[in-house]
């Protein structure tokens, strides 16, 4: 969203050329013209607020060293994969049992960690190699901060360690003799409170879990997260912003929100339902004072949470993000289906019934390996639309090779390749609109919508891929 409104009118002439002349150097041209586009305007963009969860990712990298366990775990381990398991860490078994299921399909996950005593464990047993900025909330503040973007990021714990996370531009509400301020992050934290991790438990492709009995070989490399952030998962809102924020509007054009995926279905004296309840009546608020609202998603296993999501948060957003596996398990919550999730076409589909049904979503923006997709309703001109997505490759590509994103290198996620199944799946959603001029444009209107679609920079050897969907979705 930072990266279209300042834009309008400095489309690229992409569009009008033949399909024969497409090409990676005509691509390559197009990326290069939209982020310059788009930093030379960006002093323009309004201020954003980024909520709820912000908070501290512990850097664990996985070998086969640390994944020796005993017979015990062994055991437990068969056991739970012929029996059933609950997907949550309620003892340190569980936790090796989620990272041999992890490094076996070679697929990111997330469970919870249910006890205080198996969060003591972890940090007893692994040593991070690196402290990062952690929660869609703090990562993609952090991504706007560095990109000039004045930003108010929302933290439920705002300790010393928290807030030494963060880049320039961040700022926190704070009450300060008695009025609330937006102040720099770096001078809001609170002295004496202490921030809890989130493991990030990262393994490289062919990384071995075996013992006697049992053999798994990650065939990618990924990343398995032991979440432990009981504020977070409350989704408690810190009081200061809770009261300030409503006043502290000025300039504000978008408010970010996501971490419903941290919630339980209950609490001491309280339901998922109440908790949702809370947030929305503040975007309520935020929203009758005309700054629009942006719904970031993420991976949510319980199906009586996302339905309420669907049910109560939906309805009171102008903009919602995900990625093609969070779109299928949402479109369960509508009682719908989705053919093929890792499919254009599906995709597009999904998003066009989203915004069928909720008519107050005016732009929806997906992502999968490889591509993206957007589609606007009354908001953007379709060639803007596309060069924001470009940028939004650029940006990741940059966060996948160095971690974080700052002005200078920016140029490194440009100078990565375009990916070949990204270019695939574009081809295929042009045959499906029957508009061959797509597939070389990356954009065109339909039916009084602004959609696009395109092929993104897909780096080899990633440091990371955590937070990239976060950086690609703002
Ligand atoms: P997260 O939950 O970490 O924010 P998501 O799973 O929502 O991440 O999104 C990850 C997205 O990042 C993918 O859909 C893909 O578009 C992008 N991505 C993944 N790996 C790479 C990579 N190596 N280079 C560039 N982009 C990547």
């Amino acid at each position: 969203m930072v990266r279209t409104s300042p834009l309008r009118g400095g489309g690229l002439e992409f569009k009008s050329r033949p399909a024969h002349q497409k090409g990676e150097q005509m691509m390559d041209e197009a990326y290069k013209k939209a982020v310059n586009l788009v930093i030379k305007n960006i002093q323009k963009a309004g201020r954003y607020i980024t909520a709820f969860n912000t908070n501290i990712d512990a850097i664990v990298k996985v070998n086969s060293t640390s994944l020796r366990i005993n017979k015990k775990t062994e055991e437990y381990i068969k056991k739970s994969l012929s029996s059933g398991f609950k997907r949550e860490i309620w003892k340190i078994e569980d936790l090796y049992l989620a990272l041999f299921l992890s490094i076996k399909r070679g697929k990111a996950d997330e469970w919870l960690i249910s006890r205080k005593e198996v969060y003591d464990d972890i940090a007893k047993r692994f040593s991070p190699i690196e402290l990062r900025m952690g929660g869609q909330a703090g990562i993609m503040a952090n991504v706007l901060g560095a990109l000039g973007v004045e930003t108010i990021v929302h933290c439920a714990i705002l300790s010393e360690e928290q807030c030494s996370l963060f880049e320039k531009n961040v700022y926190a509400v704070r009450k300060m003799n008695g009025e609330y301020k937006v102040v720099p992050v770096k001078d809001a934290a609170k002295k004496g409170i202490y921030s809890t991790y989130n493991w990030i438990f990262e393994f490289a492709k062919g990384t071995e879990f075996k013992t006697e009995t049992l053999q798994a070989i990650a065939p990618r490399d990924n990343r398995f997260i032991a979440t432990w952030d009981p504020k977070n998962s409350k989704m408690e809102i810190d009081k200061d912003f809770k009261d300030g924020i409503c006043g502290l509007l000025k300039n504000v054009e978008w408010f970010v929100v996501s971490g419903y995926q941290l919630l339980r279905e209950r609490y001491n004296g309280e339901t998922y339902a109440d908790r949702i309840k809370e947030s929305v009546s503040l975007l309520k608020e935020i929203r009758k004072k005309g700054v629009k609202i942006h719904l970031e998603l993420a991976s949510t296993h319980s199906l009586k949470i996302r339905r309420e999501i669907v049910k109560k948060v939906f309805p009171v957003i102008d903009s919602l993000g995900f990625n093609e596996v969070e779109m299928t398990s949402f479109m369960e919550a509508m009682s719908k289906k989705v053919i093929d999730e890792h499919d254009s076409v599906s995709l597009y589909t999904g998003i066009s019934e989203i915004m069928k049904k909720y008519g107050n979503i005016r732009r929806v923006h997906a992502h999968d390996l490889g591509y993206y997709l957007a589609i606007t309703k009354n908001y953007l001109p379709t060639e803007i639309l596309r060069d924001s997505l470009l940028f939004s490759s650029t940006l990741a590509a940059t966060k996948a090779i160095h971690g974080r994103v700052t002005r200078k290198n920016i140029k490194d996620g440009l100078d990565t390749p375009i990916s070949e199944r990204g270019k695939e799946m574009i081809k295929k959603l042009s045959n499906h609109l029957n508009d061959e001029n797509f597939e070389s444009s990356w954009c065109m209107e339909l039916n009084g919508k602004s959609l696009s679609a395109i092929a993104t920079k897909v780096v080899k050897n990633p440091v990371s891929t955590v937070g990239l969907g976060d950086t690609i979705s703002i």
